[in-house]
């Protein structure tokens, strides 16, 4: 029986041959096909600026720079992500301030983020968990009424919608990945969307050292900057990507529903938001219904392995990681987030999986989880 992972890039034949054209061109690192990607994505985001970078924590961390966050500032963020939400924070010298989730959206609950506010806040890094969006509008008037600004983490969330607007073509810095699990990838890599040229001519130089090359051969350096360009091998898968990323969460969504129509509720399993406007089903992420069952998640992972099927976890609680935890945080600070982390599972879903590798995975869940139920 083929195992079945819980994500795998879909990269045609078309792409591995162009990325063959860059490695016989002797261009390799970042160069035309940077800026082909960099055109392409802009398009995509109605025109607006767009620069690539090697990952998308580089992006954000840059994008903190450019809104000048730093030492003394306090940055909001959701107590449930992937850890580079918060430690760019901790990377500009600023403090981590967590926003507790809400357990429907297991986004960064609006209502408790304006008790987070304080005349030291700087900017909010919202998370679209899952690929589905944290609400704009709402999120865009907080952020509007206390003069904050937003860096966007959509790391999760590309194609997606909020309000039936499409991501990143609207609001103020907005970070993508390109990483090898996000809904189109460069292996490595992301971008960030910018407000204004100005902003993105800074943003090359924060990603390549803070140097300004001139026309007459020499150069200046006015930033500390970093080494964090895109080379063209990547952004050539990326331009393999880009015109399939519809196509693909199409497929993602049809999987979901598949899931949503399969899954046997009498196994107690919590399902997320079945949201089919808004989301790009980055993920399918059940809870497991841990007190009711004799089994702990790193056993139910384990027998679904057992059965053939990948399955994941994304993500623990930032605030109970050792080096948050270091800072004084601690179990009971936000309990939707510590839920959601300790019960949370990644099911199979990406563009290649066919119907019936969803009656696996459910056919597996009944197996596994039947038995151990009390
Ligand atoms: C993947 C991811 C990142 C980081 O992206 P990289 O390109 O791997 O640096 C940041 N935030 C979230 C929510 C992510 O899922």
């Amino acid at each position: 029986m083929e195992f079945l992972p819980f994500t795998r890039p879909s990269i045609d034949e078309e792409t591995i041959a162009a990325v063959g054209e860059v490695l016989r061109s002797g261009w390799i690192t970042s160069g035309p096909k940077v800026k082909a990607l960099e055109a392409a994505l802009s398009e995509h985001f109605g025109g607006r600026p767009v620069r690539s970078i090697n990952s998308a924590t580089g992006g954000m961390e840059i994008g903190l720079k450019l809104m000048g966050v730093g030492e003394g500032d306090e940055v909001i963020t959701t107590a449930l992500s992937w850890v580079a939400s918060a430690n760019v924070i901790l990377h500009v010298g600023a403090t981590p301030v967590f926003v507790d989730v809400d357990p429907l959206t297991r986004n960064m609950d609006l209502d408790q983020l304006e008790a987070a506010i304080t005349p030291r806040t700087k900017a909010i890094i919202p998370v679209d968990l899952a690929g589905l969006p944290v609400d704009r509008t709402r999120l865009y008037q907080i952020a509007g009424k206390h003069g904050l600004r937003v860096l966007e983490d959509a790391a999760q969330s590309m194609g997606a919608h909020s309000g039936g607007r499409k991501i990143g073509t609207f609001g103020d810095l907005v970070s993508i990945s390109f990483h090898a699990n996000k809904n189109i990838t460069t292996s490595e890599g992301g971008c960030l969307v910018l407000n204004t040229e100005e902003e993105a001519r800074l943003f090359e130089r924060y990603r390549l050292q803070g140097v300004t090359r001139f026309p007459d051969g020499t150069l200046d350096c006015d930033v500390l900057g970093f080494k964090m360009n895109l080379t063209d091998v990547a952004a050539q898968i990326g331009l393999g990507q880009l015109p399939h990323l519809e196509r693909f969460n199409a497929r993602r969504a049809e999987l979901a529903k598949r899931y949503f129509e399969r899954i046997d509720r009498t196994l107690g399993l919590g399902l997320p938001l079945a949201d089919f406007e808004n989301s790009n089903w980055h993920m399918f992420q059940p809870l497991l219904p841990l007190p009711s069952m004799r089994m702990t998640r790193g056993e139910f992972i384990q027998a679904m392995h057992g059965h053939g099927i990948g399955v994941g976890v994304h993500y623990p609680a930032i605030h109970l990681l050792t080096l948050y935890r270091r800072m004084g945080y601690k179990e009971g600070d936000f309990p939707n987030a510590e839920k959601v982390g300790r019960e949370t599972v990644t099911l199979p879903l990406f563009p290649a999986m066919r119907d019936e590798d969803v009656d696996r995975v459910c056919a597996a869940l009944e197996a596994v989880l039947r038995p151990v139920l009390q």
